[in-house]
């Protein structure tokens, strides 16, 4: 493997202060790919330091944007240069077929372009004073030093979500990967120093988010911390970083609800059901995990579904025929299984799937076979909680009114759909669905322009869009008295 596969702290390539190292497994086969440095505590705070001082030193926040823009740009260009190998490699890390992998690698891309675009492009504004002869100015600055926190579904998107807007705005960083797929990161920190972001500006650490990400929460010299992950981890996060009040962003999972109304075109609306769920083997934060079907096409939707997904081809990310790939891991497979069990004792029924494969072949990976529940009510832990694998579950509804309680009856509240061929309809529905993102006649897209992130306990502030920016930036006020003069009050 042609990668530096060390910790990248202060400019320098680095093994982990202690020695240790973890080995990187290959989900379709357990083969170990990649042996990285396992940073702890120690290796976070040296990171810390170096991020610090290039953040304290001022060269990087006082660059004109503009070359800022340029160096985001770069790597946006180096990326797409990169474009096979970062898919490949993306996929050997977490068993996503390496089409997948491609169209992530362009939405990467994608998204250093848009914030390389829109780092010059703030320049403050003007507030119409209502004190006479004054100038009122409001403008962003760097939150300062920022820890980056990421999981193991999305690895190098959920990283440029974090990394292109804090390095177009002036910010340093530390990034800690999840622990189970760190390597396409690695190589964008090597495009990175490859695009000249000075030294100590963007430091990557290595290791578990018990010792590395907790330092990084509770670390008095980190302004700022951005976190995509489990909603009990978000939790602990949360609750560390109050040591010194850091700024907090947090992307936290999610609980679908995708509504199908008898009016929608039906065939549409089944092919975009499971597109909306099993791309990835549904490890997917805003994957439409929770189906809601109108109850004259319930039987006939649920028949249609589950033909298809008899056929879904199950096997490794690098043969051109797969459409499913392995889970991440074996302890993330028993998750989806012990899921599973729970929604079958709580009487929901198995219309498809609910085992591993048993296709010899498959044997060494963590497969699942794609599942579907029906007869689900949303008293089940299998309608509330995210199993974050290939799992539907299927609610009826006879009502507007039934369809938008049942896709609200969740502590998530991350993103939604409806299929209705009434717009009215649609729009009445989705101005009542409490998620960050609604999909009208479509499912999981997303693109850099649009901000990305969760209500209810899906999170906290947005990802993308402008107000990825703002997530990055402080706002200060400045007022200038062009006339001062004594007030004589004392
Ligand atoms: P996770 O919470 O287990 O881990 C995420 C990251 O947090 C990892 O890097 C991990 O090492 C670190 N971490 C773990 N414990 C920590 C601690 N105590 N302090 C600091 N860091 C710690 O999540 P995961 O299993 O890697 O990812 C799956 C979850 O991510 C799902 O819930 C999914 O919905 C969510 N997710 C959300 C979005 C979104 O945009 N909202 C996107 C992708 C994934």
């Amino acid at each position: 493997m042609n990668l530096k596969l060390k910790q990248y702290i202060n400019g320098v390539w680095v093994e982990a202060n202690s020695g240790n190292t973890r080995d990187i497994i290959n989900p379709f086969n357990q083969e170990i790919i990649a042996t990285v440095p396992e940073g702890d505590e120690s290796d976070a705070k040296a990171a810390i330091a170096a991020a610090r001082a290039a953040f304290d030193g001022g060269e990087w926040s006082s660059t004109p944007a503009t070359e800022r823009g340029a160096i985001v740009r770069k790597i946006a260009e180096l990326i797409e240069r990169d474009r096979e190998e970062l898919a490949r490699l993306e996929s050997l890390d977490t068993g996503k077929t390496v089409e997948e992998s491609r169209g992530d690698m362009d939405d990467i891309a994608g998204v250093f372009r848009y914030y390389a675009e829109l780092a010059d492009k703030d320049g403050g504004e003007l507030i119409d004073s209502p004190v006479p002869n004054s100038i009122s100015r409001v403008v962003r600055e760097p939150v300062g030093v920022c820890g980056q926190i990421t999981p193991w579904n999305y690895p190098l998107l959920q990283a440029s979500w974090k990394l292109a807007p804090a390095l177009a705005t002036g910010n340093t960083l530390i990034m800690k990967p999840s622990e189970i797929t760190p390597l396409t990161t690695i190589k964008v920190f090597e495009l990175m120093e490859e695009a000249l972001v000075p030294a100590g500006v963007a430091n990557l650490v290595l290791g578990s988010g018990t010792t590395v990400g907790a330092e990084l929460s509770r670390n008095m010299d980190v302004d700022l911390i951005s976190f995509t992950g489990g909603i009990v981890t978000g939790k602990k996060i949360m609750q560390a970083a109050s040591i010194n009040v850091k700024k907090l962003a947090l992307e936290l999972g999610g609980k679908n609800p995708n509504i199908i109304f008898a009016d929608a075109d039906f065939e549409t609306a089944v092919d975009q059901a499971l597109n909306g769920v099993f791309f990835h083997a549904g490890q997917i934060c805003s994957a439409g995990t929770r189906l809601i079907v109108e109850e004259s096409i319930h039987d006939k939707f649920v028949d249609a579904l589950v033909e298809r997904v008899k056929k879904f081809k199950l096997g490794s990310g690098f043969d051109e025929d797969t459409q499913m790939g392995p889970l991440i891991s074996a302890d993330h497979l028993a998750k989806v299984e012990k899921y599973v069990a729970a929604g079958v004792n709580e009487g929901a029924t198995l219309a498809v799937g609910g085992s591993r494969p048993e296709d010899p072949e498959l044997q060494k990976g963590f497969f699942y076979l794609p599942t579907i529940f029906t007869d689900c009510t949303t008293d089940m832990s299998v309608v509330q909680e995210e199993a974050f694998g290939p799992v539907i579950t299927v609610e009826k509804f006879t009502s507007e009114e039934e369809a938008v309680k049942l896709a609200n009856d969740s502590i998530y509240g991350l993103a939604g759909g409806v299929w209705t061929n009434d717009i009215v309809k649609a729009e009445r529905c989705v101005r009542k669905m409490r998620m960050g993102t609604v999909w009208i006649n479509d499912f999981n897209l997303y693109f850099p322009h649009a901000p990305w992130g969760g209500f209810k306990q899906s999170g906290i502030g947005r990802e993308l869009g402008k107000l990825g920016i703002e997530e990055y930036t402080e706002t200060k006020h400045i007022f200038q008295n062009l006339t001062p003069e004594p007030i004589s009050w004392f």
